[in-house]
């Protein structure tokens, strides 16, 4: 099974140029290409089928960017424009075992392996999490991610879910349907319409049942890591008590971690902000 990667020393160079800091890993822009066999299959049936179960299992790992790919088909070439949290984000030995059986049945359908080559960097989305070994994590989301649901504690940038530790037999299922759920409860608070208070009390109060969901997910990413997972409680309307809500013990820090929270319980493992 191959796969032909081509990285481009070009956008490299610009990269690095322009971004010398390197806070995190930067989102790149790919340009695939497909080979569809057509005595195997028609055009429609080779994306709907092979190529659209490589793609989602690919960002079911956290290897492609959520909803930011087209297809274009071209003297029958399928071209695909994506975006990847990493310069090798998409070489197969990040890929799970689903995604190496979809490679395999999209070659098997085509008349020579795919292309993959690095545009450059992508404009206005937020840098990966690029850390050896983060000390710690933050379950962490809002209405408009679009990414990873975990944060790095030293950086704060999003954690693409194939860098995690833990087996990704599941495909990160529990990590992306909590996200899902806290997107849809954060996104009913802030339209401020119908389901207002419903989703205001799922993102902020510790008994509710999405922190509740948040809360096991934390634990056991915690014990697959062998690193803290910490839960965030979102805070509006009025400011915390200066007593964590699960252990009663003094949580206010003296200043902003990251920019963002005021509150921090180790023993709880939760972070909390202020409105
Ligand atoms: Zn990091
Ligand atoms: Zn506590």
């Amino acid at each position: 099974m191959s796969i032909i990667f081509v990285s481009s020393r070009a956008a490299r160079q610009v990269t690095d140029a322009v971004y010398p800091w390197k806070r995190g890993s930067i989102m790149f822009t790919f340009k695939g290409e497909f080979f569809p066999d057509p005595a195997k299959a028609s055009l429609s049936e080779f994306y709907e089928g092979e190529l659209a179960v490589f793609l989602h299992t690919l960002r079911r790992n956290g290897q492609l960017i959520e909803q930011h790919w087209n297809l274009v088909e071209q003297n029958g070439v399928v071209k695909l424009y994506c975006i990847a949290p990493d310069e090798d984000a998409l070489e197969p030995r990040h890929y799970n075992r689903y995604g190496l059986e979809a490679l395999g049945g999209l070659i098997q359908r085509s008349l020579r392996p795919p292309v993959f080559r690095v545009i450059g960097k992508t404009l206005g989305l937020s840098d990966a999490c690029a850390c050896e070994s983060p000390s710690y994590y933050v379950l962490f989301s809002n209405f408009v991610a679009e990414y990873s649901p975990v944060s790095c504690g030293d950086c704060n940038l999003p954690v693409p879910l194939y860098k995690l530790p833990g087996d990704s037999e599941d495909e990160y299922y529990a990590l992306r349907q909590w996200q899902g759920e806290y997107k849809a409860c954060d996104s009913l608070f802030v339209l401020s319409g119908v389901g207002e208070g419903f989703g205001y009390r799922e993102i902020s109060e510790i008994e509710s049942p999405l922190t509740k969901e948040g809360l096991e997910i934390c634990r056991e990413m915690s014990q697959k890591s062998k690193r803290p997972f910490y839960y965030f409680l979102h805070r509006h309307y009025v400011p915390q008590e200066s007593t964590c809500p699960g252990c009663g013990q003094e949580w206010k820090l003296d200043g902003k971690l990251h920019g963002i929270y005021t509150f921090k319980c180790d023993q709880c493992r939760l972070l909390s902000d202020a409105p």
